[in-house]
């Protein structure tokens, strides 16, 4: 990774309060092309409202949010969606009786650039299912495809919002805690799905788990009170006294 590697996504003075309470900011962060990035750092450092303003999902409060070299600040979830930014979402939320195959054939049809008319032909269908279970095979859920999304175990549920989340091909996509919750089998395949999907884009993910961060991360910033504490590689920011204190302050181990 060099320096000089082209950011797709950036935030510049970015900044978000509640009420007089100062969430986030001013941050400042540079995403690289084709990177794992880990947000990290002790709770209540900032990193889920954080994630949400890069997905527009919390609206900013002051300072700009960049991506491929385009102002996004103020735009919503949807069209920066558009733009090829995906998050993972939970299926829990979503239908509990759709199949998980259902599922990624509705997140297929609604990316349809063609829209309705298109999608509700037989053929257009057809192609979604074959589509749908090509990427329900990329994550380990072949046998699950006419499983009811409610009735999935957990791991597998979610790995079928990470399937969600890569359906429409996004360049970059951002992961809020992929791993939490998860058993250590489940941890594994989760971190090699990843690995496998990052391929040819670029990879945000909120992740409390060291080991995940370790193994999956290029690059790591460390948050605390809303601020940037540290950046580098996990060797790095690991090493670093401040980052270790403020650990510890928060009562990590
Ligand atoms: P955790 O690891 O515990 O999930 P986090 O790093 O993701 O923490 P955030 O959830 O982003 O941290 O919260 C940062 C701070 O902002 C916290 O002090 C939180 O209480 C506050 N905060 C977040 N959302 C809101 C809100 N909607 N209204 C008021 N305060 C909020």
């Amino acid at each position: 990774m060099t320096l000089s590697s082209r950011p797709v996504l950036e935030t510049r003075a970015l900044t978000k309060a509640y009420g007089g309470f100062t969430a986030v900011g001013p941050v400042d962060l540079r995403i690289s092309e084709g990177t794992v990035h880990a947000l990290v750092g002790p709770n209540g450092a900032g990193k889920t409202t954080l994630f949400h303003l890069l997905t527009g999902h919390v609206p900013a409060g002051t300072g700009r949010i960049v991506l491929d070299g385009r102002d996004i600040t103020g735009h919503s979830p949807e069209r920066i969606a558009r733009l090829g930014v995906a998050r993972s979402f939970q299926v829990t939320s979503l239908f509990e009786h759709a199949t998980a195959a259902e599922h990624l054939e509705l997140a297929l049809m609604a990316g349809s650039p063609l829209g309705r008319a298109f999608w509700r032909s037989d053929r257009a269908l057809a192609r979604h299912r074959e589509r749908a279970l090509e990427l329900l095979d990329q994550v380990g859920l072949a046998r699950w495809a006419d499983e009811p999304a409610g009735r999935l175990p957990y791991g597998r549920g979610r790995a079928l919002e990470l399937a969600l989340a890569i359906a429409l091909d996004p360049k970059l996509l951002l992961l809020d805690e992929p791993t939490a919750g998860m058993g250590t089998e489940d941890i594994e395949r989760t971190v090699e799905l990843i690995g496998r999907v990052r391929q040819g884009r670029t990879v945000v993910l909120v992740e409390h788990n060291m080991q995940v961060v370790a193994s999956l991360a290029e690059r790591v910033t460390v948050l605390q009170r809303g601020r940037i504490l540290a950046e580098g590689s996990y060797d790095d920011v690991r090493s670093d006294e401040r980052v270790v204190e403020a650990y510890l302050g928060a009562g990590h181990e």
